[in-house]
């Protein structure tokens, strides 16, 4: 069976069931969040119940590293969408210990694409600089300061939106402040 007629069959019984019941919940944010925080597996249950964040409380951004790279990226944009149009008034970026953003050097993701065996002249069709665009980060305290400071000088931030930088243990949950 295809993971695609797996999920499918699952997802008729988990309907018919009712096993959404537990998780209903309005379209806003009730503890009034956004979370931003990195795409890594092993976070996807464990932060929120690290934080007692249940389905509702809070908006949730995910990207790689939990990198907010660019005033103008789409995490930015979600972010201004949390706090203007879903009620959010504070903003938590979270980057967490063993990420695989950490020590990331564009070259070697480079060579990792070239072995695929991907066409030269695709490579040249990329509009940016891949040297730039693919490199992880070398301290993931350095990384959520830089993204802390992106958020908070944002030009269109609510005045006075606290923007919180914390690291979290991907093995046991516990969250240290980045200051
Ligand atoms: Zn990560």
């Amino acid at each position: 069976m295809s993971q695609l007629e797996d999920i499918l069959r699952y997802n008729e019984k988990f309907v018919q069931n009712g096993d959404f019941r537990p998780y209903e919940a309005p379209s806003r944010p009730i503890k009034k969040m956004t979370i931003v925080s990195c795409m890594d597996c092993r976070l996807i249950e464990l932060l929120p119940k690290a934080m007692n964040v249940k389905n509702g409380d809070a908006i949730i951004l995910k990207s790689a590293g939990g990198m907010v790279e660019s005033p103008y990226s789409n995490i930015m944009k979600s972010i201004l969408v949390s706090l203007y149009e879903l009620g959010s008034r504070a903003v938590y970026i979270i980057g967490h210990t063993d990420c695989g953003m950490h020590g990331l050097h564009a070259t070697k993701m480079i060579e990792d694409i070239k072995k695929t065996g991907i066409d030269e002249h695709k490579f040249a069709s990329v509009q940016i600089n891949l040297n730039q665009w693919l490199n992880g980060f070398q301290s993931v305290e350095d990384e959520v300061r830089k993204s802390v400071s992106i958020v908070s000088t944002h030009p269109l931030l609510p005045d006075n939106t606290p923007v919180i930088g914390l690291v979290i243990d991907p093995k046991t949950g516990e969250l240290t402040p980045v200051d």
